[in-house]
């Protein structure tokens, strides 16, 4: 049986398992960093495989690695289950209805992308078994993509130092593969320490950290005309030091994140932000303490595994998605604000014409294939898949699993992901990275020429964001009930 038939019988004949899966991830919308009962269900699913699962690694509760097979090539899936607050929904609902007593939902989709992701590779275990061939799957379940940076410290800790790639997606209003890189960032805070005094007695005897903030950010904001236009540097005031106009501040907190296209940029931009906070401190006299939190390095999409990915969607086809679905999706396009559909409306009509842009947004789902067009031009925003990138050669795909229009972290997603829409969205990626995988197991040549592209990318240098000794920000009591779990 040839590779495409393999990895759809095999999505195909779990379609149950899956539900049930996806479900409970579903229904848990859990934070980052606190999935007990995601990663569960997905311990659950893969031991069930079995697969031999490692959970808690790299001193994360919520993070494991769920292996199969034996020999080279060893192929990464990378797996996220993350939720986020506020955007509870009751699945397949048009109009805002916050499920009672829940407050997070799957509002960027990371419940269809777990459970795609475990589609995948229980799906390389059967062509792995079916062919008998040389080959390892590792399911790596990646906890706190939004808030956490898991892969970050999961890097740090060499977890995919061993792999010959890694795969993943992401569920999107389109199906193709992300072909663009993204910010390299780093999250820092810089604490001010003083001397408290009487504002209008003795103001001589204080030393102000609230002062120490304002002008180290007035000078970050003079630093933004001499950096790469690329960067982003934004902060927030975690401590202003008390609420007394009447006593001098003796501590303040100002945390940074500071983002540029490639992390050695970064890099170079917090060096000039440290001076500048030591400076602030100089000319208040105060001291001030620069904690690193976490950081994520750009994306590097890998040119050879990305065409592989490409060749997989081409010859599976996007998600099938019915005239219920296509309906269903219409009422969540309806429910986007105005001057969204507008936007897209005319986005629409400049490429396809006006009468073409209507048929489209009244069968909103998108079931065409984009072609792949890599760009070295990063998009606004970040992602730890990048961390991934700097040690493995990494490819991602996108699948629709929600209508056009629709961006992510909204209750819009949470809605969509929960109905069959999401459902046809996983089941699909699940066979697109299976498929994916199957070539580079028939093909191991490949994993050489995309090692050699990434060498030539970063010259085999990866810096973690994270220093050594900055610690995955678990939330006190996780781990604890992570262990009374069965975690
Ligand atoms: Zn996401």
């Amino acid at each position: 049986m040839e590779a495409k038939s393999i990895v759809k019988e095999a999505v195909a004949k779990r379609v149950p398992a899956l539900r049930e899966l996806h479900q409970r991830i579903w229904e848990s919308a859990e934070l980052g960093y606190e999935e007990i009962k995601s990663a569960l269900a997905l311990r659950d699913f893969m031991a069930s495989e079995g697969f031999a699962v490692e959970t808690g690694v790299a001193g994360i509760p919520t993070a494991f690695v769920a292996s199969y097979g034996s020999g080279k090539p060893i192929i990464g899936i990378l797996a996220e289950y993350d939720a986020l607050s506020q955007l509870s929904q009751q699945p397949g609902c048009p109009t805002k209805d916050p499920i009672p007593g829940q407050e997070g939902g799957h509002g960027c989709g990371h419940s269809a992308l777990g459970t795609g992701s475990a589609a995948a590779a229980v799906a390389i275990k059967d062509y792995l078994e079916a062919t008998g061939k040389s080959g390892t799957v590792k399911l790596y379940g990646c906890p706190a993509e939004e808030n956490g940076w898991g892969k970050t410290f999961m890097a740090r800790a060499g977890l995919f130092d061993e792999l010959d790639c890694a795969f993943t997606w992401h569920p999107s209003y389109d199906n193709g593969v992300w072909s663009t890189s993204s910010l390299a960032n780093v999250s820092v805070k810089f604490k001010f320490a003083g001397r408290t005094a009487h504002a209008a007695a003795a103001p001589h005897a204080g030393r102000s950290a609230l002062d120490s903030c304002e002008i180290m950010n007035v000078g970050v904001n003079y630093l933004r005309e001499h950096v790469i236009p690329e960067a982003r540097m934004h902060y927030a005031y975690l401590d202003v030091g008390g609420t007394s106009p009447n006593v001098v501040q003796d501590h303040a907190c100002v945390h940074y994140f500071l983002r540029a296209p490639k992390s050695a940029q970064v890099q170079e931009i917090l060096a000039r932000v440290k001076d500048i906070a030591k400076g602030a401190a100089l000319i208040c006299g105060t001291e001030c303490i620069c904690e690193i939190q976490s950081g994520m390095s750009d994306y590097i999409p890998n040119p050879t595994m990305s065409a592989v990915i490409q060749e997989s969607l081409t010859e599976l086809g996007a998600p099938e998605f019915d005239g219920a679905d296509q309906a269903l999706a219409t009422q969540f396009f309806q429910s986007l604000p105005e001057e969204s559909r507008q936007q897209v409306l005319a986005g629409l009509a400049r490429r396809f014409g006006e009468e073409r842009a209507r048929e489209i947004a009244a069968a909103p789902l998108e079931e065409t294939i984009s072609p792949l067009v890599l760009t070295k031009v990063a998009m606004p925003g970040s992602t730890d898949v990048g961390d991934v990138s700097y040690v493995t050669p990494t490819a991602q795909a996108t699948l629709a699993g929600f209508c056009i229009g629709t961006t992510p972290h909204t209750w819009q997603v949470t809605g969509q992901i929960g109905s069959s829409i999401g459902e046809k969205c996983y089941l699909k990626a699940g066979e697109v990275l299976a498929l994916s995988a199957a070539k580079v197991i028939d093909q191991p040549e490949l994993c050489q020429q995309a090692r050699e592209e990434l060498l030539a990318e970063t010259g085999g240098v990866y810096d973690c964001p994270a220093p050594d000794d900055v610690l995955p920000p678990i939330p006190e009591g996780v781990a604890q009930r992570a262990k009374e779990a069965g975690l």
